[in-house]
């Protein structure tokens, strides 16, 4: 094999080709993103098997995670019934037993599984009209590459055997091959922990632990690495979150103090509505912020509809008091278009006039983008509004005063940070969620941010009723479903039904963020918005109706007019993905229908159902599962009918979710999300690792001492801000 030596500042910021080879390089970046040496060591195993203690075939118990070493026997593939889409199905035995593995529209792995060709599998057991099967089991195949016969048999029984996270084009004995490569090359790495912290907290040096995670040859070996490896992240992490709170408070930003017998003013004047005591509070805090000479870094967190947004409005108001502009980033494309009508509509015809709220999307006619740029530049627009495309370096303001970001559970810290570099003088910050947020996930993930609540709705709501549709007990109601949604529009309202999938090509990408964040694997094929729409539009009790669809794979123009036509009562039934999750408001829908309901997190489906009810009229939500009682799938959903109360869902999601991806992408997708780090398990560890950090930095501010960290921190806002502009 031949060897490239590694040899720039850190080997970690060495791009992949020169040790693996240009196709090799390519590859990894388009199957994972990966860029470099670093990115690549930090694609951690996913799990490890073992080749020894294995659960024999006559054994499986249902619902239990299971190792089990096998031949294949035979694959094949058919159509599923009633739906687009194919069923890959491998017979596995071990001599004793026989045991299905089955995929969902992935017929390329029958390159792999061939009869004959042994390996390891690994899954949960699950059982399909009557006998066990493994849905989308991970697997190792055994090759002639495969460990080498030096060690004994009782040893290569217990090396654990790394399963990386793969795609289609790479698999993960693929990445195990080139994280060996690269290890056999690798020099010594500097540690971006401090020895002193590392010594007393007993932790492996980092190339040891680099070594370990990747190649252990006993389970302890991986267990002492993660430990030491999930400090690091922690601890770098800390680390960052700290210095950027400090820089940040010691930035000068231009003070926004609201003039009297202005524009603020005059609006308070026409609100059509008292302020609750909450929003009140919260508002003069971020009056007290937006008013000193240091940027406002403030996280506000409450309910669906708890009137989040005429707080950031009134912020706008008085930054556009002293001349300045303010920015309103949204999620989708979607919510910027319904942001904008309904603050042209909440401002009246005066204000609007004077303000100019404008639109800048990715997807915006060439002519409409020049003048909103235009009026962006001139300052004449004094809220712009858009999704992320606003941060792209086309998009500039005479003087911005003021960024709000809503529904922040789809930015990271690092997106943030990646955003706030973006201006010259740095702008006062707003984040809005609907997500409570417990501590250390605060802590983790808004950790450069102060944080306030609105706890009360405004007055004059009414609660709305959810109801689970449990198909595993009661097939027969699926139909009680559809009735119940004609007896709603038969009173002239309108409703959503919401499916986990676009239609059943499973391979096609998703366009908006929302539609990733499904949970778990499909134990049956997903319902999707194509053949929902294609229901209804053959059922005779909506021939009367209009029912249409909404998805991310749907052009802008398109989403846009048909959330306006849903808004404006043209639409009776609108049959859509989470596009439609935050924000969405239109007071006469009255219906949510969430098909397959146990595919979406806790505060999804909180989220979803916050979509109804919005205006005087009674809202209800129907669940619909076929998952069975008492498994997790379901427990999710029952939470969700128990309450309407979002804190104790949160509460509640926290403790069904296993592995934290709390906050959707922020924690799972992305390569800058936390790698190791688990916000709910490692409170504490977070909570050391932050005392640790701010001792560290009182005792080194610029870290001129501690040059490894120094690299670390670069290397995590180099790779968001990549990511950032890759998303642009
Ligand atoms: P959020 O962004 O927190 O989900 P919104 O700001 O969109 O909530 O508010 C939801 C609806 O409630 C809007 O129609 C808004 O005009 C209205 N609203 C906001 N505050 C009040 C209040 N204090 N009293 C009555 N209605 C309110
Ligand atoms: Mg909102």
């Amino acid at each position: 094999m031949q060897r490239y030596p590694l040899s720039v500042a850190s080997p970690l910021d060495q791009k992949l080709g020169g040790a693996l080879g240009a196709r090799t390089a390519s590859a990894f970046a388009k199957a994972f993103g990966i860029a470099t040496v670093g990115e690549l060591l930090t694609h951690y195993p996913r799990r490890y098997a073992r080749r020894g203690e294995l659960t024999e075939l006559s054994h499986l118990p249902l619902d239990e995670n299971v190792t089990i070493v096998a031949e294949v026997i035979d694959v094949r593939e058919r159509p599923m019934r009633a739906k687009k889409g194919s069923i890959l199905e491998a017979r596995i035995t071990d001599g004793k037993g026989i045991l299905t593995l089955t995929f969902f529209n992935q017929a390329w792995r029958a390159k792999d599984l061939r009869p004959g060709v042994r390996g390891i599998f690994a899954g949960k057991v699950g059982e399909y009209r009557g006998s066990r099967q493994l849905a989308h089991p991970d697997y190792e195949l055994f090759t002639d590459e495969d460990p080498a016969p030096s060690v004994s048999p009782e040893a290569w029984a217990l090396t654990p055997i790394p399963i990386y996270p793969a795609t289609s084009t790479v698999s993960s004995w693929q990445v195990h091959k080139a994280v060996g490569v690269m290890l056999d090359v690798l020099p010594e790495l500097d540690d971006p922990v401090p020895d002193a912290v590392r010594d007393a907290r007993g932790l492996l040096p980092f190339s040891t632990a680099i070594r370990l995670i990747h190649q252990p040859s006993v389970d302890s070996e991986w267990h002492a690495a993660r430990k030491s490896l999930r400090f690091q992240e922690a601890f770098v992490l800390q680390t960052a979150l700290l210095e950027q709170r400090k820089r940040l408070r010691e930035l000068a930003a231009t003070p926004r103090v609201p003039k009297e017998g202005g524009l603020l003013e005059q609006f308070d004047a026409a609100l059509s509505f008292e302020l609750t005591a909450d929003q009140r509070e919260v508002g003069a805090a971020i009056a007290d912020d937006i008013a000193a000479a240091e940027p406002m870094n403030r996280l506000l967190q409450g309910e669906v509809g708890s009137g989040k947004t005429v707080v950031a409005l009134r912020a706008m108001l008085a930054v556009a008091d002293t001349g300045g502009q303010s920015a309103l980033l949204a999620p989708t494309e979607v919510l910027a278009g319904q942001h904008l009508r309904s603050i042209v509509a909440t401002l009246g015809p005066d204000l609007a006039a004077r303000l100019r709220p404008t639109l800048i999307t990715g997807q915006l006619p060439t002519a409409d983008r020049r003048k909103a740029l235009l009026a962006a530049v001139t300052g004449q627009a004094h809220i712009v509004i858009g999704t992320h495309a606003l941060m792209s370096e086309t998009v500039e303001f005479f003087d911005l005063g003021l960024v709000v970001v809503d529904e922040q559970h789809r930015f990271g810290v690092d997106q943030r940070e990646a955003l706030r570099r973006k201006g010259a003088v740095p702008p006062h910050v707003l984040v809005l969620t609907a997500t409570p947020i417990p501590r250390t996930v605060a802590m983790t993930v808004f950790g450069d941010l102060d944080i306030s609540t609105i706890a009360e709705l405004p007055a004059g709501r009414i609660p709305i009723e959810t109801f689970i549709v449990p198909l595993a007990d009661r097939p027969g109601w699926a139909d009680r479903v559809w009735e119940r949604l004609s007896e709603e529009l038969a009173q002239g309202r309108q409703a959503f039904v919401v499916c986990p999938a676009i239609d059943s090509d499973a391979e096609a990408p998703p366009v908006e963020a929302g539609e990733q964040d499904i949970v778990g694997e499909p134990s049956h094929p997903l319902t999707t918005v194509a053949e929902t729409l294609q229901r209804l539009r053959a059922d005779p009790r909506f021939a009367a109706q209009r029912v249409e669809g909404l998805h991310g794979r749907l052009s802008s123009e398109e989403k846009d007019a048909r959330m306006r036509a849903f808004a404006a009562g043209d639409i009776d039934v609108l049959v859509a993905t989470t596009v439609i999750e935050v924000g969405v408001d239109v007071p006469n829908a009255s219906a949510m229908i969430v098909l397959d309901a146990d595919r979406f997190g806790v505060s999804q489906l909180h989220q979803l159902r916050g979509r109804v009810g919005r205006g005087g009229v009674p809202g209800l939500c129907l669940l619909v599962t076929a998952a069975e009682t008492g498994t997790p799938a379901r427990e999710r959903v029952e939470a969700v009918a128990a309450t309407l109360d979002g804190f104790e869902l949160a509460q509640k999601d926290l403790e069904l979710r296993q592995e934290g991806d709390v906050l959707g992408s922020v924690q799972s997708g992305r390569r800058s999300s936390l790698r190791l780090l688990r916000v709910v398990k490692d409170g504490e560890l977070i909570l050391e690792a932050r005392e640790l950090a701010s001792l560290v930095l009182a005792d080194d501010p610029t870290l001129a001492r501690h040059s490894a960290l120094r690299e670390a921190l670069d290397r995590r806002l180099d790779e968001a801000e990549r990511d950032f502009l890759a998303k642009s």
